[in-house]
């Protein structure tokens, strides 16, 4: 189903006014310093030590970075994105910090300033980097690093801050609260179908995202059709439906605890054995990879998203799909934080196949699929615009090399950024989600069987 763009304009609109509603932050320059060279050396793990030390100047990651390879310009270079924690790492915490200390100068607010472009406005952390470097260096994760500490002097891009105090102030993303939640299951309910909201106790809770209840309604119809068809014992809760942490993308822990907690708290109030994340690419390594962390003990329910959980009703045989697509050529973006930070590569390849669809692979594919651009929050930051831009011209590129009629995709953040890249650059090709797709075409004839047991990790 085709996007309301009149809808979606108007969500391009409220994202330019971000700015103006975010809280400025009133630290001294002093202060700014002194917090984020906390939040680094704090956070400076053995690993990231080891990251730190073994970077050999060769510049091979260059070449596997969107905005570097996007706009040629060096500034984008992912080793330079790490470059403020490294200088913190030799100056403060490295065996020769007495060297470095009388070698190099000082860390000033300008180059916390300098480094807020590098890791938050020209950084997906989409770890495409990490593929080509020799050493095997985790800049997305030095990025995160530096986001957290940027966070802490308060030097979050103003846009992206607005989101993040919002859902740490009210729990909500873009105004969208729990009434939201209950009108759309209602537009449901009326067309006949059934949308389980708040049950007390239920073996799956499914969340959604703001995307899905502003934009992507056929997102949310096709996965409440999908759960229902499946015969599972499911609901949404009007307390955790939200999908989306801000804090995750912003770097700001506080938030991001407060998010993940909203959503484990309420999982285990109604005995879920699963949660079922949307088509939102980092809500799931958010539960999933960090909910533990967050929890402070293992989460006493599985995590999917919701792509690879149908690839796992299809190959348990609880659910068939039509060959509806017979025939069709389609290709397939794996979104960065589903597929190359979590490995879900082939559960949605199985799905376009099931739907008989003929996948044609763009030239990077799965684990060394471009990032579209849009994704660790970019989406919200005004600044990053031309830099997308710049960014989506390779993927308009790989996507037009398939000839594929379609684009799948199974994130509503890359979904947004295929849209406003294809406004943009005249890519061809319609776009799809995937969870969508499945849902316009159910066929499902034996309900009723649970849910499978988690065995990848
Ligand atoms: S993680 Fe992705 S966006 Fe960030 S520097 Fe590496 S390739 Fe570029
Ligand atoms: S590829 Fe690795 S070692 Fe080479 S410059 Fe980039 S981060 Fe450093």
């Amino acid at each position: 189903m085709a996007v309301n763009m009149e809808v979606f304009h108007q969500f391009l609109g409220q994202i330019a006014q971000l700015g103006a509603r975010a809280k400025p932050a009133r630290l001294s320059d002093q202060e700014r310093v002194q917090q984020a060279k906390s939040v680094l050396r704090e956070g400076l793990r053995a690993e990231q030590a080891g990251d730190l030390e073994s970077c050999m100047h060769c510049g091979l990651c260059a070449e596997a970075c969107h905005f570097r390879v996007g706009t040629d310009n060096p500034r984008y270079t992912p080793a330079a994105k790490f470059q403020l924690a490294r200088r913190v790492y030799r100056r403060e915490v490295g065996p020769f910090r007495w060297l470095y200390r009388l070698a190099t100068r000082e860390i000033t607010v300008q180059d916390l300033l300098d480094a807020q472009e590098l890791v938050f406005d020209s950084c997906t952390t989409c770890g495409r980097c990490t593929l080509i470097c020799p050493m095997g260096i985790n800049i997305a994760g030095l990025v995160t690093l530096t986001r957290h500490a940027l966070a802490s002097a308060g030097l979050i891009p103003d846009d992206l801050a607005a989101v993040e105090q919002e859902q740490g102030e009210n729990g909500t993303v873009f105004g969208a609260g729990p009434e939201h939640l209950e009108q759309a299951l209602e537009q449901l309910r009326s067309q006949g179908i059934e949308a389980p909201l708040d049950k007390p106790q239920a073996e799956v809770m499914v969340l959604t995202s703001v995307v899905d209840l502003l934009l992507f309604n056929d997102q949310l119809a096709s996965t409440v059709r999908l759960l229902n068809k499946l015969g599972l014992d499911w609901t949404f809760r009007s307390n955790a439906f939200e999908g989306a942490n801000f804090g995750y993308l912003a770097g700001c822990g506080e938030v991001q605890k407060k998010a993940t907690l909203r959503v484990i708290e309420e999982a285990v109030s109604i005995g879920a054995k699963a949660v079922i994340v949307p088509e939102c690419g980092h809500a799931y390594p958010a539960l999933r990879w960090e909910g533990a962390n967050v929890y402070g003990k293992p989460l006493p329910f599985d995590v999917y998203a919701i792509s690879e959980f149908i690839g796992l009703m299809l190959r348990e045989g609880r659910l068939q799909l039509p060959g509806a697509l017979e025939g069709e050529v389609v290709t397939y973006h794996d979104p960065c934080k589903v597929g190359r930070h979590s490995g879900v590569f082939q559960e949605p390849r199985e799905v376009l196949q099931a739907l008989g669809a003929e996948l044609h692979e763009m030239p990077s594919h799965a684990l060394t699929n471009w990032c579209c651009g849009g994704g660790a929050g970019l989406f919200v930051i005004n600044s990053t615009a031309p830099l997308r831009r710049a960014a989506f011209e390779i993927k308009k590129r790989e996507v037009e090399q398939t000839g594929a009629a379609k684009v799948v995709m199974a994130c509503g953040s890359c979904r947004l950024n295929f849209i406003k890249g294809q406004e943009d650059t005249g890519m061809a090709g319609e776009i799809v989600s995937l969870v969508a797709l499945v849902g316009e075409h159910l066929e499902t004839p034996d309900p009723d069987r649970g849910i499978p047991e988690k065995t990848t990790e």
